[in-house]
């Protein structure tokens, strides 16, 4: 708990005139930044720093579902396996899964599972894993956003991006996207995943009590953030794009085509046929 004992218990989160401990307002988010493409042997991939979280995306398939058992013959399955590395917190974090991450990885799966358009592809699996690098509270959704990113570089059809961003309350005030602090410290964190082209919710989840007004005020401000995250999502997309296109002028032109090539050296004139002997 090395991390959190600098903060003394009356310290205030927000302080009168709406000043968080980072500096932040209550309706603002960490700042983002979001690469695409970034590990070779993927399909396809994300690295995505959010504040002080640093989370990894790695995405494979669709591919032969593995165990064969699980092989459903009427769609993919969406699998994702979330994982904190043991270097990723201050405090000591036994590696491999627990509770909580085996629960954030189903409900990352759920999420991406109503957007892959998975009866195009039946019998495979879509692997999704989420390595967290570095952790600062919010991992889910900066690992939903990564993976998000991911899926559409592996080419995978989807029916939209998926983007996700948390509210909370500190210090009796609705607040956007809480940091570590923020979220030991505070009375409630809400993180939830939209569609951003319909708006549809596909994760909504809620550690703490608000009440509905609260919980209004809190989907309200997660919901304006989204539509900045998506538009990073989508420009993280566009470089990538533009980058493999540079690459691909480059890159030295193909052998010619069969019907390109030379005719062949002209035979010697006594060798041709005579037109009589044909
Ligand atoms: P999220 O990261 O999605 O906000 P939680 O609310 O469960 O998920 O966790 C908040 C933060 O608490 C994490 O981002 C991480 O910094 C810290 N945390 C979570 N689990 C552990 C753990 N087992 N050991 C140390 N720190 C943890």
């Amino acid at each position: 708990m090395g991390d959190v004992e600098h903060i003394p218990k009356e310290l205030k989160l927000i302080d009168e005139s709406g000043v968080r401990l980072d500096g932040r307002r209550y309706d603002e988010l960490r700042p983002i930044r979001i690469e695409a493409g970034v590990l070779k042997k993927a399909d396809g991939s994300a690295y995505i720093e959010w504040g002080n979280n640093k989370v990894l995306a790695a995405v494979y398939g669709p591919r032969e579902a593995h165990p064969r058992h699980l092989q459903d013959p009427a769609k993919a399955l969406v699998q994702c396996r979330y994982n904190m590395a043991p270097f990723s917190v201050t405090e000591r974090k036994r590696p491999g899964p627990d509770r909580r991450s085996v629960e954030i990885s189903k409900v990352i799966s759920e999420a991406f599972a109503s957007v892959v358009f998975v009866e195009q592809f039946p019998r495979t699996s879509v692997d999704i894993f989420i390595e967290v690098l570095q952790a600062d509270a919010g991992t889910r959704c900066a690992g939903l956003t990564a993976a998000s990113v991911a899926l559409a570089d592996a080419g995978i059809p989807m029916r939209d991006l998926v983007t996700s961003c948390a509210s909370g309350k500190i210090g009796g005030v609705v607040a956007l996207d809480l940091n570590k602090d923020e979220d030991n410290f505070g009375e409630a964190d809400c993180p939830m995943a939209i569609v951003p082209r319909t708006g549809e919710i596909v994760l909504l989840q809620m550690d703490g009590h608000l009440t509905v007004d609260e919980f209004e005020r809190a989907m309200d401000l997660s919901i304006v953030a989204t539509k900045g995250i998506y538009e990073l999502q989508r420009d993280a997309l566009r470089r990538r794009y533009s980058a493999m296109a540079e690459q691909a002028m480059e890159a030295p032109p193909p052998p010619p085509i069969p019907s390109e090539l030379p005719p062949p050296p002209d035979m010697p004139e006594d060798e041709l046929p005579e037109v009589d002997d044909l």
